[in-house]
């Protein structure tokens, strides 16, 4: 069990920069995602941590050691890839008991071991089989039994689940929060999936151009987004962004729609944020601006694409709140009391909301 740490660090190839400045902790036992756009470095970080990138400048602790020149061997890590790469000629067992093998632990007492993982991962009936039959998903489970057995103080993951399909996705998701919660071992994940991050981490930081853009609690991230890059990169469908001036009650749009709003009196030119949820259409007189260009209807809710003079905006609706709400109509447009985001319009960083 460790704490990570990150101080001040950075990694440049060449003159070009890939992570800046980079601090973060990670409390022993937790969670974190780091999460982002492709590119934005978050490979490039867990792979420092494991060892397998070089630190252009800074440290990182696990615990009270400083890891940053040790070799990946040394830093009692375990990594699971997107590519599993498990050894085809061996049984899920012996793929499992793998590590504990090649430090000459004795075979019984290895695979002792793995049975009781696998085990653990819903695979002890799979034991004598090899690779190739078994599920992508499965496959992926002995990849994290071959992790765990080593029961390393960090547990690393880059993109695992990424070859899966989408329900296999969701589904081996939760086992591995559960692992993860039984075992308490601190883990780091990384993803440009914003959904998993949001399902998976107790601690979630998102990433952009070798940076942090933001870190909290999945809640607080989504709940207050730091600048309008985070607040259109968590959530989907992403947050409506509007620019505009508030003036009493009113925020109005450059072409001339004015949509009440509750902003605690702040006034001006301003980037107003709303979530699709808290964006409530209903059905108008046919002379209203907004008109409902699409709806999807997703079995309890409908995401509705709604065209206000030229800009395009997306709501959420539940099924039973569509009464009147067809495409072509005109709609009146109304935002869910205290469910404004205000942003800078030239810098893009939160103002209040
Ligand atoms: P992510 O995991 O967020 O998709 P990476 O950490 O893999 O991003 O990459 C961050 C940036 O570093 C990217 O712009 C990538 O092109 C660059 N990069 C990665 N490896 C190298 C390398 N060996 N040489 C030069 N640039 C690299």
């Amino acid at each position: 069990m460790a704490t990570v740490r990150f101080s001040g660090v950075n990694k440049a190839y060449g003159t070009t920069s890939v992570v800046s400045d980079l601090d973060l902790e990670l409390p022993d036992g937790s969670f974190t995602v780091l999460v982002g756009p492709s590119g934005c470095g978050k490979s490039t970080s867990l792979r420092m941590l494991a060892g397998l990138e070089t630190v252009t400048s800074g440290t990182i602790t696990i615990g009270d050691r400083d890891v940053t020149h040790l070799q990946p061997r040394d830093r009692d890590i375990a990594m699971v890839f997107q590519n599993y790469a498990l050894y085809p000629h061996l049984t899920v067992a012996e793929n499992i008991a793998f590590p504990l093998r090649a430090t000459k632990t004795p075979r019984r007492e290895a695979l002792a071991r793995a049975a009781t993982i696998a085990e653990s991962l819903g695979l002890a009936k799979l034991l004598a089989r090899k690779p190739k039959d078994l599920s992508g998903g499965q496959q992926q489970r002995v990849a994290i039994g071959r992790a765990i057995i080593r029961e390393p103080s960090v547990f690393l993951f880059d993109e695992p689940l990424s070859n899966l399909d989408a329900k296999l996705r969701v589904e081996t998701r939760t086992e591995l929060l559960q692992i993860q919660r039984r075992l308490g071992i601190t883990s780091v994940y990384v993803t440009h999936d914003q959904e998993e991050a949001m399902t998976l981490s107790d601690r979630m930081i998102v990433m952009r151009d070798g940076r942090i853009a933001q870190q909290g609690t999945p809640q607080e991230v989504y709940s207050r987004p730091a600048d309008t890059f985070v607040a259109t990169f968590v959530g989907s469908p992403k947050m409506n962004l509007l620019e505009g001036v508030l003036s009493a009650g009113n925020f109005t749009l450059s072409n001339g729609f004015a949509l009440p709003v509750d902003a605690d009196g702040a006034q001006g030119p301003v980037t107003l944020g709303v979530r699709p949820d808290d964006l409530l259409p209903t059905a108008a007189a046919a002379d209203s601006a907004a008109r409902v260009a699409l709806i999807e209807h997703l079995g309890p809710r409908a995401i509705v694409t709604l065209d206000v003079g030229g800009t395009e905006l997306t709501s959420v609706v539940e099924t039973a709140r569509l009464t009147g709400i067809t495409e072509g109509t005109a709609v009146d447009l109304a935002v869910r009391a205290g469910a404004c985001h205000l942003f800078d319009t030239v810098t893009g960083r939160r103002v209040a909301g």
